[in-house]
């Protein structure tokens, strides 16, 4: 049987949202919940994960994406405070190349220890610096799918509960045809 939102193969998450598993929660809502990772990075390792089975960002329908940016920001400045530190990762790991092991949506709310070893490696030091004109090329093919209107928007109206428009590009001709 297909993953889809209503029917996910087994999932650890919608067994802690719905009381089956222990957990550490920190934050709850109608729609959301946030708790402490099992195997945190440091202390205060917070995951904020919808309360629904949605695999990635972009199946959220779009309100409830915003619910949980407006979640994790509330959240991020408490952990913080209990952690003992500003400085923090902010990951979400997207499909099974990404590192995602738990397939239901989650935002890692990671505070960061002095020489705590962890690390997500920006720039990568195996890639190289593209030229220009592939950069360029690059964001002119995603300003043309962006701009495709037959292009399908997950999380816009009529694609689930969400609200609002969806993105467009914003004005002026891309950089690579400037
Ligand atoms: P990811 O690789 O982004 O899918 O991360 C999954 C995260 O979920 C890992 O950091 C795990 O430690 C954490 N995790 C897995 N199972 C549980 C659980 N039952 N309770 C809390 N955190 C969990
Ligand atoms: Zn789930």
């Amino acid at each position: 049987m297909p993953e889809t939102a209503k029917t996910p193969m087994h999932c650890p998450f919608c067994d802690i949202i719905r009381g089956a598993g222990e957990v550490s929660v920190c934050y709850e809502d109608a729609v959301s919940m946030a708790f402490m990772d099992i195997q945190p990075v440091n202390d205060g390792h917070v995951l904020v994960v919808p309360r629904e089975h949605y695999a990635r960002l972009e199946d959220l329908p779009r309100a409830l994406g915003l619910h949980l940016y407006q979640v994790a920001t509330q959240l991020i400045p408490v952990v913080q405070q209990v952690a003992g530190t500003r400085d923090m990762n902010i990951v979400v790991n997207s499909g099974s190349l990404a590192g995602q092991d738990v397939h239901h949506f989650h935002v890692h709310l990671i505070p960061r220890c002095p020489d705590d070893g962890f690390d997500v490696p920006l720039p990568f030091p195996g890639s190289a610096m593209p030229h220009r004109q592939r950069l360029d090329a690059l964001a002119a093919r995603i300003i043309a799918t962006l701009r495709d209107p037959m292009r399908p928007t997950p999380g816009a109206p009529g694609a689930g509960t969400a609200v609002g428009a969806a993105p467009r590009p914003v004005g002026g001709a891309p950089a690579a045809v400037r």
